[in-house]
């Protein structure tokens, strides 16, 4: 097999197959924790005798376990079931531009290994997947587990994603992983994990949403600003892709038809004016048109300028650096108050390298979308930062892949 070219391996992937009533079981303890049968059979509006059936085949399956006594109701007190965490074990894989980030959870989704270090993702993919295979063999020795004990991977990568097949589509970052089988390479070296592979930006959202900010809310929006900008989206409480894949791509969404030209190779589009890159060049503009001190200061001590350094001079007052941070958060402010109207999320949260660089930046885009948005859409609306920062990617990685676990029958 391993001489094989990786496109050619037959995939056909291990399966764990649940009804749905147990599926329904494992998304409900998923989401409350430890629950009695009574409880379940509350919560499923089904009766007692056949959630006690249901349980008793899925304690035998290894899926569920006894985990102690909850409080009693007035008489015996229940006994609490729980997913089984020793079930199998899944890995959650965050793909940055320049980062890698590796994470081995058990069966509830608790993190027991990491690791993290530099990634360049301009390389071949088979080399780059190779070494997070590597990585995860790392994090599996350090507890004593084999490859076979991995039944889960989930994937972000910082492109577009056709969801269903795993594969990249024009990633403008990395054009050599264009249509690359992620999945088919991961399996060989993992043969009993189900891989998922999603934009780094959904597993991101799917992060907040298990530990986060997002944590009870069913629709909310989570907005990476960075290099670029791109936004996921959690609808009824799961992440919403649409037909292909493509949802929530709104770095290309138009702001100035006269604008410079972006990599898509369409004009003005919020990203090339508004993320990272952009704050940084005009930060040294205006440093070298002397408009201000602290930023010509820091070109001259590090020869270049990024967005935190006009994060930081804005933090120390600098007028110019202000003006550059509310700019950009008028624009990305601007854009969604378009977002806020058409899909009427409970929260906004935004997070990213450039999320980082100072409260000025959340403060001009919360002005921009209230100012814009209608007032239904704005009662109840919150934008906040969000707190998971850059564990989120990995989080959400480990989620996908417990997701993605079970097969529904
Ligand atoms: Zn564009």
């Amino acid at each position: 097999m391993a001489d094989l070219p990786v496109e050619t391996i037959q995939f056909d992937e291990p399966t764990l197959m649940l009804e749905p009533l147990e599926a329904a079981v494992v998304t409900a303890i998923r989401r409350q924790g430890p629950l009695s049968r009574t409880d379940l059979s509350e919560r499923l509006d089904y009766s007692r005798a056949s959630v006690t059936g249901i349980v008793g085949r899925m304690i035998d399956a290894r899926v569920l376990t006894e985990a102690g006594e909850g409080k009693s109701a007035g008489g015996r007190r229940p006994f609490l079931l729980d997913l089984n965490p020793h079930l199998g074990y899944v890995v959650g894989v965050d793909v940055g531009a320049t980062s890698l980030d590796v994470a081995l959870a058990d069966f509830r989704g608790q993190i027991l290994e990491r690791a993290t270090g530099p990634g360049d993702v301009r390389g071949r993919p088979d080399d780059f997947f190779d070494r997070v295979a590597d990585v995860v063999d790392e994090l599996l020795a350090r507890r004593g587990l084999p490859a076979t004990a991995v039944i889960g991977i989930g994937v972000g990568v910082p492109g577009p994603v056709e969801f269903v097949p795993g594969v990249l589509i024009a990633p403008p970052l990395m054009p050599l992983w264009e249509g690359y089988p992620i999945k088919q390479h991961l399996r060989r070296r993992f043969p009993a994990a189900r891989v998922a592979v999603d934009n780094d930006v959904n597993i991101m959202a799917r992060g907040e949403h298990q530990a986060g900010a997002g944590r009870g809310l069913d629709n909310f929006l989570f907005v990476k600003i960075g290099t670029g900008i791109g936004c996921g989206i959690i609808s009824h409480g799961e992440i919403y892709r649409g037909a292909d894949g493509a949802a929530g791509d709104v770095g290309h969404i138009c702001v100035d038809y006269n604008g410079p030209v972006c990599h898509c190779g369409n004009q003005g589009c919020l990203e090339i004016m508004a993320a990272g890159p952009a704050i940084a060049a005009e930060g040294r503009a205006r440093a070298e048109a002397g408009e201000s001190q602290f930023l010509a200061a820091r070109l001259a001590e590090r020869g270049t300028l990024t967005a935190v350094d006009v994060g930081d001079a804005a933090a120390a007052g600098d007028r110019a650096a202000l003006e550059i941070i509310r700019r950009s958060g008028r624009m990305i402010g601007g854009v969604l108050a378009t977002l806020v109207n058409f899909y009427n999320p409970q929260a906004v949260f935004i997070g990213g390298g450039v999320a980082g660089i100072g409260h000025g930046l959340l403060s001009a885009i919360r002005q921009a979308t209230l100012r814009r948005a209608t007032a239904l859409s704005t009662r109840h609306l919150r934008i906040e930062y969000a707190p998971l920062g850059e564990d989120a990617g990995v989080i959400g990685g480990i989620w996908l892949a417990l997701e993605n676990v079970f097969v529904v029958k």
